[in-house]
């Protein structure tokens, strides 16, 4: 999706990506290969923040509820799963080729049919075929039909087929939620936007089991949650909007979808679906599996199949979102230093701890200072060229604050902190610098 009346803002792009690939957030996969069509590698700070996307989720979905348990389920999966979903059949984007320069698009996404993006042609394309975007594969050592196996390409349908074994061993009742994240795989025809959309990427995905009747409220309250957990983490009002589906775009069983949209550099793009799936999912794997997939209700002695309410985001897309959201130039004293304004909980390293110089009378009280955080807060140790360059290098890479040991800690025991957003330092007691930063980082 694009929107006309945004500015193409490439260069945010450029920069962002440019900065991926020099501090270690993100890496072209196989690139020493020549690359392997746009799949990526999360490097040493990359996974953090991926990582700390995904805890963040974990944590406002899980851990903070107790109506919300969790799972982990295969990637490898029979066809029967997808048969019964729908995605066999319905699961594809419609495929064109240019005859001319054979390049291939989706049709749904070309701005103009008669025009090839690739080579200019006019009435170039072949008739759209329905091409599904699902990696097929064989489990076990012989490639027959029986053997077929596929990757994924949601992880909803992990949590629908173990409906009942979560119910069971949770004794959890609706309203609740089954949360999972993880990777997912889709052949899509047309990759790109960095790690926009890749064929390889992870979800953070939740199937919340209400009572029909209450079905339209649950799927508000998820709208409303959703969209501000991206706001508590820093991204601004001014770029993230929810953009409810029109009729013609829902799916035949959604009674109501809602999309989480962030402004990227070439317009409004989906960073989650929220979708109202009534009770389409156990009902179709109830029917294929022969197994009974609804929940009795003691209190009204009543058996009833769940609706179900889907908040579904992509975990490679958001840390996109938080990164471009982050990135910032601005200029101190006199130089423009690079900065990410990430939120502390998503900030790779939380802490730097920071020796004055290299000189081996201040290594050791460093060290006891990386010591007494290191078991509690991600931290980098930085020992290598002039301070101001490293708390440069520390502000590209969002570290909330540094740590600087000098030789008055020798004599005073206090250490300096540095705070990333406004440069400002304050000294503080070694003794007391555990609980001055968990205060200072919020957590
Ligand atoms: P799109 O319209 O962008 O293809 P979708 O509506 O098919 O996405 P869903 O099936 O709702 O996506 O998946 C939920 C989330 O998973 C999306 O909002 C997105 O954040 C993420 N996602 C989906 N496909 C990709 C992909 N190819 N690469 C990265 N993330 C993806």
């Amino acid at each position: 999706m694009s929107d006309v009346s945004v500015p193409n803002d490439v260069t945010l792009m450029e920069k962002v990506v440019n900065l991926s690939k020099r501090r270690g957030f993100v890496f072209p996969s196989a690139e020493i290969y020549g690359g392997f069509r746009s799949t990526y590698d999360y490097g040493p700070i990359g996974v953090q923040l991926l990582r700390n996307v995904k805890d963040a989720w974990w944590r406002s979905m899980v851990q903070m509820r107790d109506d919300v348990v969790g799972l982990d389920a295969a990637i490898l999966s029979p066809p029967a799963i997808w048969e019964a979903s729908g995605h066999l059949k319905n699961f594809t984007d419609p495929l064109v080729d240019c005859r001319q320069c054979r390049e291939r698009f989706r049709e749904d996404q070309l701005d103009d049919l008669t025009i090839c993006p690739g080579c200019g042609g006019k009435d170039t394309f072949t008739e759209a075929r329905n091409f599904n975007l699902m990696f097929k594969t064989h489990a076990g050592p012989v490639e027959s039909d029986a053997a077929v196996a596929y990757l994924r390409p949601e992880t909803a349908q992990g949590m629908f087929i173990n409906f009942s074994n979560v119910l069971q061993s949770s004794r959890k009742k609706p309203p609740f939620g089954i949360a999972q994240i993880g990777k997912s795989f889709r052949n899509e025809i047309t990759p790109g936007n960095f790690v926009f959309r890749t064929r390889e990427f992870e979800q953070m995905e939740l199937e919340f089991f209400v009572p029909p009747e209450e079905a339209l409220q649950w799927y508000e309250y998820w709208c409303a949650t959703r969209y501000q957990w991206y706001i508590d983490l820093g991204i601004p009002e001014s770029k993230l909007r929810m953009r409810p589906h029109d009729a013609d775009e829902l799916s035949h069983y959604s009674s109501g979808t809602s999309d989480v949209e962030f402004l990227f550099p070439w317009g409004w793009g989906e960073l989650e679906g929220i979708a109202n799936r009534g009770d389409y999912d156990l009902t179709q794997h109830a029917t294929h599996s022969g197994e009974k997939l609804d929940y009795f209700d003691q209190a009204t002695n009543s058996r009833y199949v769940p609706h179900v309410i889907e908040p579904a985001a992509g975990a490679t897309r958001t840390m996109m979102a938080f990164l471009l959201a982050a990135y910032d130039e601005e200029e101190v004293r006199g130089e423009t230093r690079t900065v990410l304004r990430l939120h502390p909980r998503l900030a790779p390293y939380k802490v730097a701890v920071l020796p004055l110089s290299k000189k081996e009378d201040l290594m050791p009280m460093a060290r006891e200072v990386l010591a007494l955080l290191q078991p509690h807060l991600m931290c980098d140790f930085d020992e290598t060229q002039a301070i101001g360059k490293r708390y440069r290098r520390q502000d590209e890479i969002g570290t909330p604050f540094c740590i600087t040991v000098d030789f008055d800690s020798l004599e005073d025991g206090a250490v300096t902190i540095r705070e990333r957003d406004t440069t400002e330092q304050v000294r503080v007691p070694i003794a007391d610098l555990s609980i001055e930063m968990f205060r200072r980082l919020g957590f």
